[in-house]
C-alpha cells in the first residue's frame, strides 16, 4: 500500500519521498487505525490525509476551521488533479446542490466542511448517506480549551461520528502539543486505540535568531532593506503597533500590507489575499492572521514583540520556508514585551489555575531570549524531543553573529544616574537626564544639578534609551510592574559601579540576504504571476519558489526533465509545463553561456559504472584530445554542454591527463581560490557569488577540481 502512496506522491505531487513522519502517519491510517498526528507548521500534514483518501474506498470528509482559507485548499488540490470540492456558507443553494450530488455519487474524493456545518441537521442527514472512509479533522486543538484557538464546535465531531452506522477511520492533525491539548484531543474526539505521532519537531531549513538590546525599529528597517523583494510576515503583539509599523514601512515605500482582529472582514479579506497573490511582499499582523496560510514562499517571520508562549511561537514563526528553503525566524526581544503579555493574561483569562499555567508558558518565551544555548534545542527540547545535538549551526547562538563592545563607562554613567535619581523613574527620564535635556519636568525634579546630568551629552536620548534597554536585556536593570514602570539596578549593576565588573554589549553584524536570486528564477516568477491571474489562484499554488528555483538551476528543456524537478507532477505538467518551458527556453537563447551545471561538486566524483565499455567522459575525453571544441562533441553525441562539461571535469578528476588551467583564466585562478577557500564549501553558487560576474561556473568548476586534485 506504501507503495501506491508513494506513486500517488509523485503522480500529483511531484515529490519523490516522504518526509519524516509522512510515511509513519500514512501507513497507520491505510491500515485502518485511528491516527493522531502532531506535526510543525510545514512539515507536511496535509498530504497525510490526502494520500489516504485517495487510496480509500469512499469520500473523506476534512473537517477545516477557516471557510476563508477552504477554497484555497480545495484549489490547490484540483490544480493538482485530485478531486476535492468543499461546503460553506459562501456557496448559493444551486452550487450546494451541485456540490452535494456529487459527493453522494462518488465523484468526489475529499469534502471539506467547517466543523459549525456539522450542527446542521440537513448535513448530518447528508453524511449518512455518504459512504466515509475517513473524517481527517486538521487544527484538531481547537477541541481543546488549553489551545490558543478553541472552537465550540470542534465538539460537535465526536457525537456526528457516533451516529453513523459504519464509523469511518479518524484522523487528527495539529501542531500544538502540550500534554493537556493531547490528552482532550483524545478524549473529546473520541480517537479510539489510536496510534498517536508526534514527527521531528525541527525544521531544517528555518534559522533561528533572537535580536535583544537592540531598536527594534532601526533593526527592521536595517533588516527589509537587506531583502527587499522578499516575502516576510511581521507579527506584532497589539493592534496600535500593527498600525505603527505598517504606517512606517508604507512611507518607506515598501509594498506591505496589514491584518488585524479590529479591521472589517472586507479589508482582512483583501490584505489576505494581496499577500497569498504576491501583490504585496509583506504583511504586519496580530496573531489573528495566519492560521491555516499555507503560503510556501514566506522567506522571513519577524516577531516585533514577544508571543505569549512557545507553540504560539514556532506555530507563526514555522510559517517561514514551507518549501523547504532556507529562511529566518527572528524574535525582537524588548523587556516591556512581557508586561504587555501579562496585561493581556490577566485581562483575558479569569480560571486561577489557568492564570498560572500562562504565566509559566510566558516565563518559557522569556527564557527562550535569554538562552545561552542553541536556539533550535532549546525549542526541540521543549517540544520534547530528546538526544538533540548540542549545536546545529542554523540558529543566532550557533552562529554568532555579532561583535563585543566594551560599554563599561556608559553603563557606569547609566547605573550612577539611576541610582541618584532614587531609583524612582522611567527610562525617558533617566536618559534625558543623561542627554542633560532642558524639558520641564528635568527642572521641576531640580535633576539638572545632578552630578550626572548632561555626561551622556554625545548621545540622543534614543541613543540613550536603547542602551538603557539594552541593559534592562542583559539584566543589569529591571523595570518594575507598575502602569509607568520605573527603571531599578540590579545586582550586576552595583558589582559594574564598583569597578569588579565588564559590561559587553553585542552588536548585530550586517545581516547578508537571505537567498539570491537569478535572473531566470525572476522570469520564472513573472510567468507564474501571469498564471496566477489568468486563473485566480495565489501564485504558491502553482508551483512552490522551491521548485521554480529548481527549474533555474537545473535547465529542464523537456516534458521528461521538467518532471524531475521537485514539486512538478504529472496534472501541472500538462497544464503549465509548456509555458515553463517556453521561458526558459527564451532565456537560454538570451543567454546561452547560463547554460552550466549549478549542481555541487559531487556530481563530478568519479563515475564507477559502466566499466567495461569505454565510458561516455572518456569517449568525450578522447574526441576533445583530438582538438573538438565542446560544442562540437556536445553536438555530435547529442549530450547537454553540461554533461560534455562534466566528463571532461570527472576525466581531470580520475587522475586523466587534462588540462584544467586552460579552463581558468590566468587572472582571476588566486581569487577563485580565494572564494572557495571563504565559502568553505563546494557548493558552486555560493561561489560564484562571491566573484565578479564574468566569472564562469566551468571557471569555477576546473578550480574546484584542480584543488581536488592537489589535496
Ligand atoms: P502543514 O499543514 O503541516 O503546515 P503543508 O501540508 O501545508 O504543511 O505542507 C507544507 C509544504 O511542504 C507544502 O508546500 C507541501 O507541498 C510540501 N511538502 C509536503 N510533503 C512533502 C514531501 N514529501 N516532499 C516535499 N515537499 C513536501
Amino acid at each position: 500500500m506504501l507503495n501506491e502512496a508513494k506513486v500517488l506522491l509523485k503522480k500529483y505531487y511531484g515529490y519523490d519521498s516522504f518526509r519524516e513522519g509522512q510515511e509513519k502517519v500514512i501507513n497507520s491510517i491505510l491500515e485502518g487505525k485511528d491516527t493522531f498526528a502532531i506535526m510543525p507548521t510545514g512539515a507536511g500534514k496535509s498530504i497525510c490525509y490526502q494520500i489516504p483518501a485517495l487510496l480509500m474506498k469512499g469520500i473523506t470528509i476534512v473537517i477545516s476551521p477557516l471557510i476563508s482559507l477552504m477554497k484555497d485548499q480545495v484549489d490547490a488540490l484540483n490544480d493538482i488533479g485530485v478531486k476535492a470540492s468543499f461546503i460553506n456558507s459562501s456557496l448559493d443553494q444551486y452550487e450546494l446542490q451541485e456540490r452535494i450530488l456529487m459527493a453522494v455519487s462518488g465523484y468526489t474524493k475529499l469534502l471539506y466542511v467547517a466543523p459549525e456545518r456539522l450542527e446542521s441537521e440537513s448535513f448530518c442527514d447528508l453524511i449518512k448517506t455518504l459512504n466515509i472512509s475517513m473524517i481527517a479533522i486538521d487544527e484538531c486543538h481547537c477541541v481543546s480549551q488549553w489551545g490558543h484557538d478553541f472552537r465550540p464546535s470542534y465538539r460537535s465531531i465526536a457525537p456526528l461520528i457516533k451516529k453513523l452506522d459504519h464509523r469511518p477511520i479518524v484522523s487528527a492533525f495539529t501542531a500544538t502539543a502540550t500534554s493537556e491539548v493531547k490528552e482532550d484531543v483524545v478524549k473529546l474526539l473520541n480517537l479510539k486505540n489510536s496510534n498517536v505521532y508526534t514527527t521531528g519537531f525541527d525544521r531544517k531549513n528555518l534559522f533561528f535568531s533572537v535580536v535583544r538590546g537592540e531598536n527594534k525599529k532601526d533593526y527592521l528597517l536595517k533588516y527589509l532593506e537587506n531583502n527587499k523583494d522578499q516575502v516576510g510576515i511581521i507579527y506584532a503583539g497589539t493592534r496600535k503597533e500593527v498600525d505603527n509599523i505598517h504606517d512606517v514601512l508604507t512611507k518607506k515605500g515598501y509594498s506591505v500590507g496589514k491584518y488585524h482582529a479590529g479591521m472589517s472582514d472586507s479589508a482582512r479579506t483583501k490584505a489576505q489575499e494581496d499577500f497569498l497573490y504576491d501583490n504585496v511582499n509583506i504583511i504586519v499582523a496580530t496573531n489573528a492572521f495566519g492560521m491555516g496560510i499555507d503560503k510556501s514562499n514566506v522567506r522571513y517571520v519577524i516577531h516585533y514583540n514577544i508571543p505569549k508562549n512557545m507553540e504560539a511561537y514556532y506555530q507563526e514563526a514555522g510559517r517561514a520556508g514551507r518549501d523547504g528553503e532556507p529562511s529566518e525566524c527572528i524574535l525582537l526581544f524588548g523587556a516591556q514585551d512581557i508586561m504587555l503579555q501579562k496585561f493581556l493574561i490577566e485581562q483575558s483569562i479569569f480560571s486561577e489555575e489557568r492564570r498560572i499555567n500562562e504565566y509559566r508558558r510566558l516565563q518559557d518565551v522569556v527564557d527562550y531570549c535569554h538562552t545561552t544555548k542553541c536556539l533550535r534545542k532549546f525549542i526541540l527540547e521543549y517540544f520534547g524531543e530528546s538526544d538533540v545535538p548540542d549545536s546545529c549551526d542554523n540558529c543566532s547562538v550557533c552562529k554568532d553573529e555579532t561583535e563585543l563592545t566594551d560599554i563599561t563607562i556608559d553603563a557606569q554613567k547609566i547605573f550612577s544616574c539611576i541610582a541618584r535619581m532614587k531609583q524612582k523613574f522611567g527610562t525617558v527620564l533617566v536618559s534625558q537626564v543623561l542627554r542633560g535635556s532642558k524639558d520641564k519636568k528635568v527642572l521641576d525634579f531640580g535633576f539638572e544639578k545632578l552630578s550626572t546630568y548632561g555626561i551622556m551629552k554625545n548621545y540622543t536620548v534614543k541613543e540613550i534609551k536603547d542602551l538603557v534597554n539594552v541593559l534592562i536585556a542583559d539584566e543589569y536593570l529591571y523595570l518594575t510592574e507598575s502602569q509607568f514602570p520605573v527603571v531599578r539596578l540590579k545586582e550586576n549593576a552595583v558589582k559594574v559601579l564598583k569597578g569588579e565588573e565588564k559590561v559587553f554589549q553585542k552588536i548585530h553584524k550586517a545581516k547578508k540576504k537571505i537567498t539570491q536570486e537569478n535572473s531566470l528564477f525572476l522570469l520564472l516568477k513573472s510567468v507564474r504571476k501571469t498564471i496566477s491571474e489568468r486563473e485566480a489562484v495565489p501564485p504558491y499554488i502553482i508551483f512552490a519558489d522551491a521548485t521554480l528555483r529548481e527549474m533555474s538551476e537545473k535547465f529542464p528543456e523537456n516534458d521528461e526533465e521538467l518532471l524531475n524537478i521537485k514539486g512538478v507532477g504529472e496534472s501541472k505538467l500538462q497544464k503549465y509545463g509548456e509555458e515553463f518551458l517556453n521561458a526558459i527556453k527564451a532565456y537560454l537563447k538570451e543567454n546561452p553561456s547560463e547554460k552550466v551545471s549549478h549542481e555541487p561538486i559531487k556530481e563530478l566524483q568519479p563515475d564507477e559504472s559502466n566499466k567495461h565499455d569505454i565510458p561516455s567522459h572518456v569517449i568525450t575525453l578522447n574526441m576533445y584530445n583530438e582538438g573538438k571544441s565542446l560544442e562540437e562533441i556536445s553536438k555530435e553525441r547529442n549530450l547537454k554542454y553540461l554533461t560534455i562539461e562534466d566528463h571532461i571535469m570527472r576525466c581531470a578528476l580520475e587522475g586523466m591527463d587534462v588540462n584544467l588551467d586552460l579552463f581558468i583564466p590566468k587572472e582571476y585562478e588566486e581569487c577563485i581560490f580565494e572564494a572557495i577557500k571563504k565559502s568553505g564549501s563546494t557548493k558552486l553558487r555560493s561561489i560564484k557569488e562571491m566573484l565578479p560576474e564574468e566569472v564562469s561556473y566551468t571557471a569555477i568548476k576546473a578550480a574546484l577540481c584542480k584543488k581536488q586534485n592537489s589535496a
